[in-house]
């Protein structure tokens, strides 16, 4: 087992708890879908899809009564996938996503429904 310091600013000293919190269920939901393998194999487009979906289940969360575990371990999962997308930007600065990739039809329902 690993470990890592985090340094929190004085300034949102007070947000310690959400943060600790947060990276606690991002380590629990990437420990528990670690049998489903690695996302070193994961394209930009895959990853961003994949993206889209974990903040469909997100909102589907926030809807339910009595959703404050699922609701925090779904943005968990989104924070996941926005990691992984980060992961695969910095790692993998030759891959250029095409643009067009990206016009997914969720990705226009989300932006019709706000
Ligand atoms: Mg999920």
């Amino acid at each position: 087992m690993s470990k890592f310091t985090v340094t929190i600013p004085d300034e949102i000293e007070d947000l310690t708890p959400s943060i600790r919190r947060f990276i606690d269920a991002m380590i629990y939901k990437l420990n528990r879908n670690a049998h489903k393998g690695k996302w070193e194999d994961l394209n930009t487009h895959t990853a961003f899809e994949r993206l889209i979906g974990e903040v469909d289940e997100l909102h589907e969360a926030i809807l339910k009564k009595d959703n404050s575990v699922e609701t925090l371990l779904e943005a968990a999962d989104v924070a996941n996938f926005a990691l992984i997308l980060a992961n695969i930007a910095v790692e993998r600065e030759d891959e250029t996503p095409n643009p067009e990739s990206f016009k997914c039809k969720k990705v226009a329902s989300v932006a019709k429904a706000s």
